[in-house]
C-alpha cells in the first residue's frame, strides 16, 4: 500500500464508525498528530503520524458527482489552445491520487453515449466508482444514425443498464441527457427533445434518478419532464426518482420550477463565473445542492466572481484542493495541469457555497454529502 493509501483508508474507516476525523482532530495536539489507528480486518493498531495539512484536508469529505474521466486529457493528451494538441505523460493514477489527498471519497463517471459506456463502465469499475449512463444532447443525432435505428440505439442503453445496476463500478442514474440549445450544430432542437423524451422512459423503468444538462433550453426541458410525470416529486408516480440538474447556470426562477418539480442542483465552476450566478446560489436551498466539478471542464478562474470568495479559502485547503500547475507545454509529473480541471478542486466549490450562504463550511460538506448518498442510493458510503 502506497503512502498515501494507508493515510487515507484508515481515516474513512474511521467516519464510516460514525467517529468523525474532524472529532477525532480536536482531541489532538495541532501541527504534528500521533494517533493510534484500527487497521480494518486485522484486529491490529497502528501509530499513525499526520501532518496538520493532511488531517485538515481530510476532515471534509466529497463525492463529486459529475466527472469526465475518460477524456483523453487525463492520459497526456492535451488539447491546449485552439487547436494545438500537446502531447505528455499520462498521470491518470495521480489526479486520481490527488482527489483522494483532497478528502474526495467516491466519484460518479460521467457518460453521454453508448460508444463510450465501455470504457466509462471498465474504469468506474477498475477504480470502485460509479457511473452514469445516457446520451448527452449534442450526440442525439447518434440515435438517428445508429444501425437498427434509435429504437435499437435505446434497447442497446437499456439493456447496458441491466446488466450495471449492481456492484463496483455500477451505474447509478440516467443521463447525461437533456437539451443544449446552445450547441445546436451538433444535433437540432428536434433530435435533441426526442431523444431526450425517449430516455426518460428508462428512469422510470428502472427507477433511477435524472442526471440532466440543461444549457438555454430550461423552458422545453421543465415541459417535456411534466409531459412524461416528472412534475412533481420528480417523477415518483411514474416510478421516476427525481435527479440532479448538473453544472447548474440557470435562472432563480428556472431553479425555483425545477425545485418544486422535485429536482437536485449541482455546482461547478461554470455555475460560479458570473456576479448573477453567485446569486442564483444562494437561493438555491442546501437540502437540493450537490457538488461537481465537471473535470476536465468549469475550471475555477482568476476572472470569475467566485474570485473574490476563494480567496479566503486557508492556505491548508488551497494546496489539497487546487495544487501548484503549470501550463501544459510545460508538463512537470505530479503537478497540475493549468486549466484541466482535477476533481480535487470539488472542495473549491463548496467553499464558495459556503461564504454565499454564510453557513458553516462543513454544514455544506455534509449536507451535499447526504443529498448525493440518497438521491443516488450511495448508502454503503454513508
Ligand atoms: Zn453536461
Amino acid at each position: 500500500m502506497n503512502q498515501l493509501a494507508y493515510l487515507w483508508h484508515p481515516l474513512r474507516r474511521l467516519s464510516t464508525n460514525r467517529l468523525s476525523a474532524r472529532r477525532l482532530r480536536s482531541q489532538l495536539p495541532r501541527k504534528f498528530c500521533t494517533m493510534s489507528v484500527n487497521v480494518p480486518g486485522s484486529g491490529r493498531t497502528i501509530d499513525q503520524t499526520m501532518t496538520e495539512d493532511t488531517t485538515l484536508a481530510l476532515e471534509y469529505r466529497y463525492i463529486d458527482i459529475g466527472v469526465n474521466l475518460t477524456d483523453s486529457v487525463f492520459r497526456g493528451r492535451n488539447r491546449g489552445w485552439g487547436s494545438k494538441v500537446i502531447h505528455h505523460e499520462d498521470d491518470f493514477d495521480l489526479v486520481i491520487g490527488r482527489s483522494k489527498q483532497a478528502g474526495v471519497e467516491s466519484m460518479i463517471v460521467t457518460c453521454g453515449s453508448l460508444r463510450e459506456s465501455k470504457e466509462v463502465l471498465k474504469l468506474a469499475k477498475d477504480h470502485n466508482l460509479y457511473a452514469t449512463l445516457g446520451c448527452h444532447p449534442t450526440r442525439s443525432g447518434d440515435f438517428d444514425k445508429f444501425e437498427g435505428g434509435p429504437e435499437t440505439y435505446l434497447h442497446c442503453i437499456d439493456e447496458t443498464i441491466s446488466r450495471h445496476l449492481e456492484g463496483p463500478g455500477r451505474i447509478v442514474a440516467v443521463g447525461e441527457c437533456g437539451l443544449d440549445y446552445d450547441r445546436l450544430h451538433f444535433a437540432d432542437k428536434e433530435t435533441q427533445k426526442k431523444h431526450f423524451r425517449s430516455q426518460l422512459s428508462l428512469a422510470k423503468k428502472y427507477h433511477l434518478p435524472l442526471f440532466l444538462h440543461s444549457r438555454a433550453a430550461a423552458q422545453d426541458l421543465s415541459i417535456i419532464l411534466r409531459e412524461e410525470g416528472f412534475g412533481e416529486d420528480g417523477g415518483k408516480a411514474v416510478g421516476g426518482r427525481g435527479g440532479v440538474v448538473h453544472s447548474f447556470t440557470g435562472t432563480v426562477e428556472e431553479m425555483r420550477e425545477l425545485h418544486e418539480m422535485g429536482f437536485y442542483f449541482s455546482v461547478n465552476g461554470c455555475s460560479t463565473k458570473a456576479a448573477d450566478q453567485l446569486e442564483t446560489i444562494k437561493q438555491i436551498p442546501l437540502e437540493r445542492l450537490m457538488l461537481e466539478t465537471d473535470a476536465p471542464w468549469c475550471s475555477m478562474k482568476p476572472s470569475h466572481a467566485s474570485k473574490m470568495h476563494l480567496d479566503t479559502l486557508p492556505p491548508a485547503l488551497r494546496c489539497k484542493y487546487f495544487p501548484p500547475a503549470v501550463k501544459g507545454e510545460n508538463f512537470e509529473i505530479g503537478k497540475a495541469v493549468k486549466d484541466r480541471n482535477e476533481p480535487c478542486s470539488v472542495g473549491g466549490v463548496a467553499w464558495v457555497v459556503s461564504r454565499l450562504h454564510g453557513v458553516p463550511f462543513e454544514d455544506v460538506v455534509d449536507k451535499c454529502w447526504n443529498n448525493t448518498v440518497e438521491v443516488f442510493g450511495l448508502h454503503e458510503l454513508a
